[in-house]
């Protein structure tokens, strides 16, 4: 991207984002574990820091986080910003007669992603943490040759090598293990000095750090919103239905913040935002989407205009759970998402910025 004009005219002076303090937030919710079905620490989390900001909180029931901001016109719509805090992950399927787990997925990915992958097996409730890799049941190329290459790998590939003395299923399960328990993958959340973030989950923690960094900037420049408006922490988008529930009252607009889709044949980039304007559930709001990439250009913000051929959203779910709102989808560009994924401190800010300006214009 180029460089931006600080001189820019009075409709660029949004409140200053702090791009240092969102790739900080990213990295500590990337190491919290959250598959979907498991994000109460990560929803926990989230809680205390918008606290923290001095933004209350509520949980909806099925855990969902809700946090209004303060200020708005009544007489305007309610706009709601929704990120998921929910990720890929997994769920103890069987335990073998030599001790060894099989896996069912929790989330859509590509079973080659996870081969090799050190992962923690969340057991006895979730109060005991026990941690193995996931590799392949042909996995040592002394024993096996050439066989590794042509296997075919899914879940009767692959398996949890635990880093316990376990020979048998009776040792397994004497650990605590049971069929049930939820697997978290190691996301090996690293921050260069370049300014790229690599980590498993940045789909979706990105965003929501990014939503943080919004409720930050708010709160410390002492602008309100011009609607009433709210954020709204989903924790089962990753399977389907993150917002299909418990969406603030009087929304009227709900902006899904989740990551855009880098890759060949995209227009998204990894130091821009990306509004996108359609999926696989189909096209996203005309007007709002018209009106976000309108306020990308009047406040100087590298912004793309794309379309996923192979995503859904919050916004998708919330209309599909019958919703009567108007959707916008925008993020930060990912690259390999659902698998090892990458993103710049750039297009956190320049998210942000966008977000804040939908915020504070009519
Ligand atoms: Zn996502």
């Amino acid at each position: 991207m180029g460089q931006r004009d600080q001189s820019a005219g009075a409709e660029s002076a949004l409140p200053a984002v702090n791009g240092e303090y969102m790739l900080e937030q990213t990295a500590a919710l990337c190491r919290i574990p959250s598959p979907s079905g498991f994000t109460r620490s990560a929803i926990d989390y989230v809680a205390e820091e918008l606290g923290r900001l001095g933004i209350p909180t509520a949980r909806t029931v099925k855990g969902a986080l809700v946090a209004s901001f303060p200020g708005g016109d009544p007489e305007l719509g309610g706009r709601t910003l929704s990120a998921h805090v929910d990720t890929l992950g997994a769920m103890v399927k069987e335990i073998k007669d030599d001790g060894r787990l099989k896996l069912t997925r929790i989330g859509s990915y590509d079973w080659a992603t996870i081969e090799g992958e050190y992962c923690t097996v969340h057991s006895a409730g979730g109060s005991r943490e026990i941690t193995g890799t996931i590799v392949t049941t042909k996995a040592s190329a002394h024993v096996h040759g050439v066989q590794l290459s042509r296997l075919k790998r899914d879940e009767t590939s692959l398996e949890i090598r635990l880093d316990e003395p376990v020979r048998s299923a009776s040792e397994a399960l004497a650990l605590g293990i049971q069929v049930g328990d939820f697997v978290s993958l190691d996301p090996r959340t690293t921050i260069a000095a370049s300014g790229f973030i690599k980590s498993r989950h940045l789909d979706d923690k990105a965003c929501v750090a990014i939503l943080l960094g919004v409720a930050r900037a708010l709160m410390e420049s002492g602008e309100c919103p011009i609607a009433p408006s709210a954020l709204f922490i989903s924790n089962f988008e990753e399977v389907g239905h993150g917002s299909s529930a418990g969406l603030p009252d009087g929304t009227v607009e709900l902006i899904a913040v989740d990551m855009a889709a880098v890759g060949k044949g995209q227009t998204s980039d990894k130091f821009a935002a990306t509004v996108c304007v359609k999926d696989s559930s189909g096209p996203y709001d005309f007007e709002l989407s018209r009106r976000l990439i309108e306020l990308a250009r009047a406040n100087d913000i590298d912004c793309r205009v794309d379309i996923y051929p192979e995503y859904a959203s919050d916004v998708s779910q919330a209309l599909r759970a019958g919703w009567d709102v108007r959707g916008g989808l925008v993020g930060p560009g990912v690259d390999a998402s659902h698998s090892f994924e990458r993103l710049h401190r750039t297009s956190l800010e320049e998210t942000a910025r966008l977000l804040l300006a939908y915020l504070l214009a009519a």
